[in-house]
């Protein structure tokens, strides 16, 4: 018989679960506002996923062209985002990310720097100006490099390669958390009054991904399993340019600062393909001429952006039409030439990461000869839903930040405004989450509850015979590429969600050699649990959204429609187990809100208030 009382028991005001940028800037908030704050992670702190950001953090500092102001970003936002966005998230990301970049430079991040010593920024996709602050293309190394020195002088606990299981409730309120340590595959039970997660997407689901391994879903089953809803998990973001070639390594992202730096997508004839792809939404603000988009490069203020620059979404679905028309690259991808637009001296010193990556697992020298690039999975912009203020979820006690949580970004990300929203509501959710502690009694947690949270658990060890789980995680990516990929229709989702289901019964009969110290085939049966609750979460809303928007591309609803701006898809658990989709009507949005997002640049350019 398990005894409750022999395992170990920590205790936190807070537990963060996650050690990204979104969880170190909560975890910062919480022990700034005095709370005893704990930190669990899968990985060694510092090995975060954030840890592989490329090209930067959006912020409308202004320091590069100075009609940049929040408004412009704002819009930009819920442009690229196809008005999906929870409206007053997009207000408060794009107000708060210029405070948060300056508190991290404060805390130590060395950006790259103008001629005039400011904070230098960077062109992305969907941004109308420079507005990403940068490190080369190794931002994301010292966002957490920074983040991480700072953290551990606020006397926050961290425990390391403990992976959380299941969230403890008692009447209705979180009351703690299950977890184990990777290393003795030990039990370990956290008393807390407040969870915040800030676990990452999903991205290992699909085979082509850039994804960490890390990127199992953890928040997202968790969440569910604990009744709190997801929201809009079709929104799933393909990058434009990911390697395709050697197989070995398909699918690591090559960044979006190429194209920022000037790079260009060429079709096997030679051609400057992205003209021919420029959406009528965005026709006025592109350069329609291969002359007017060099004279964007070259620093004429006059000049439209070059449709390289249009968002994820349309760039990656023009990649595959070209492929699909025989105009693709060798492998099957396109071409993306910085060679011959930039000296070797700036890509190496612009790109070293880009320069070092094609060198040594492509044989390819990209201040010589252009890269081969496709699609690949890179973001989830659905995830669990949260207020808009505060980060909560219906689950009182239970916040979510980061990729894990849903509303920012609507139907698609821009680049570089995933970093920014770590720090925006990374923070926002340290500082409600306190709050709420403050207000509330820590609850003892049920015994049976983490009884049956581990039984689960050594099931899987205790088994005589099963299934292996890294031959289903392999099916399941199949199922996932080949039915919920970058484009899909209504049989090939159905048949992914049946085959999904079917793989329910394989994952109850997983097994994995009966020893819990440092076994990845335990730890990879574990995630198994949640990165299905993902999949299925993006096949059924993929299957509801009967329209194309952003992310989602449906072959048999080719178009956006007035009807899919009305709703928002929401997932939860049904009383019977089961899950449940169902559209949820959105509200109108704010006044002043929508008449910044439909104004022109020239009305919002200089206008700070
Ligand atoms: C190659 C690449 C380049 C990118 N470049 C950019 C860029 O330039 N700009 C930009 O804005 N965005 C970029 N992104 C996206 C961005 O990096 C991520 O969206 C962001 O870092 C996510 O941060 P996070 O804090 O939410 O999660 P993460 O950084 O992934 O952290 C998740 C944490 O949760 C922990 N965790 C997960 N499950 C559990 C569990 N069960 N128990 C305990 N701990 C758990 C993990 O160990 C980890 O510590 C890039 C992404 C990739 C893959």
């Amino acid at each position: 018989m398990l005894n409750i009382k022999e395992i170990q028991t920590i205790e936190h005001d807070v537990v963060v679960v996650g050690a990204g940028g979104a969880g170190i800037r909560a975890a910062i908030e919480c022990a700034n506002r005095g709370m005893n704050t704990g930190m669990i992670s899968k990985s060694l702190l510092g090995k975060a996923h954030t840890v592989m950001a490329e090209g930067g953090m959006a912020a409308a500092l202004g320091n590069v062209d100075s009609r940049d102001n929040w408004k412009i970003h704002f819009r930009d936002t819920m442009r690229g985002g196809k008005f999906l966005n929870q409206w007053r998230m997009a207000e408060h990301h794009a107000k708060e990310a210029p405070e948060r970049v300056r508190e991290l430079e404060d805390m130590g991040a060395v950006f790259d720097r103008t001629k005039d010593g400011l904070i230098n920024q960077r062109n992305f996709g969907g941004h109308r100006y420079p507005r990403l602050a940068h490190v080369g293309d190794r931002t994301g190394l010292e966002m957490i490099r920074t983040l991480q020195d700072f953290c551990i002088h606020q006397g926050i606990a961290t425990h390391m390669e403990c992976i959380a299981l299941d969230v403890l409730k008692t009447k209705g309120k979180v009351s703690g958390l299950v977890a184990y340590w990777r290393e003795t595959g030990r039990f370990v039970i956290f008393k807390t009054k407040a969870i915040i997660f800030a676990t990452g997407g999903a991205g290992r689901a699909w085979s082509v991904t850039s994804n960490s391994w890390e990127y199992t879903g953890d928040g997202l089953g968790m969440a569910y399993r604990a009744g709190a809803e997801l929201l809009d998990l079709e929104f799933t973001q393909f990058h434009p340019t990911g390697m395709i070639w050697p197989p070995s390594v398909k699918g690591i992202l090559v960044t979006e600062g190429v194209r920022g730096e000037g790079g260009i997508l060429l079709n096997n004839k030679n051609e400057r393909f992205m003209f021919n792809y420029i959406p009528e939404k965005f026709a006025a603000e592109t350069a329609d001429t291969i002359e007017e988009a060099e004279r964007w490069l070259n620093g004429d203020r006059e000049a439209r952006r070059p449709p390289e620059l249009l968002t994820r979404d349309v760039v990656a679905k023009a990649i595959m039409k070209e492929v699909k028309a025989g105009r693709g690259s060798k492998n099957g991808g396109a071409y993306l030439d910085i060679a011959s637009r930039q000296s070797a001296e700036h890509i190496k010193k612009k790109l070293p990461s880009m320069y070092h990556q094609f060198k040594e697992l492509a044989e390819v020298d990209i201040t010589k000869e252009p890269m081969e690039v496709g699609p690949t999975l890179h973001y989830f912009m659905g995830g669990i839903k949260v207020d808009h203020d505060t980060q909560s979820t219906n689950i009182p006690g239970l916040y979510a930040c980061g990729e894990c949580a849903a509303g920012l970004h609507g139907a698609n990300r821009l680049g570089g405004n995933s970093l920014s929203d770590l720090l925006v509501f990374g923070k926002r959710s340290g500082e409600y989450a306190s709050q709420y502690c403050k207000d509330n009694q820590l609850e003892p947690a049920n015994e049976q509850d983490i009884a049956e949270i581990i039984r689960k658990a050594t099931d899987i060890l205790n088994k005589e015979e099963g299934k292996n789980p890294f031959v289903i995680h392999e099916d399941l990516q199949k199922i996932m590429n080949n039915h919920v990929g970058i484009v899909r229709e209504e049989k090939e989702l159905i048949e992914g969600i049946k085959k999904i289901e079917d793989l329910k019964t394989d994952i109850a009969q997983v097994k994995a050699h009966p020893t819990s110290q440092y076994n990845p085939g335990w730890n990879a049966a574990i995630d198994l649990s949640n990165i299905i609750i993902a999949s299925e979460a993006v096949a059924k809303s993929a299957l509801l959204r009967e329209e194309s928007r952003g992310g989602h591309t449906r072959l048999d609803f080719p178009d956006e429609t007035e009807k899919g701006l009305e709703y928002n898809v929401v997932i939860k658990q049904g009383d019977n187990g089961e899950m449940e989709t169902q559209k949820e009507m959105r509200s109108a949005p704010p006044e002043n809100l929508s008449k910044i997002a439909l104004s022109s640049l020239q009305d919002l350019e200089g206008e700070n208030e």
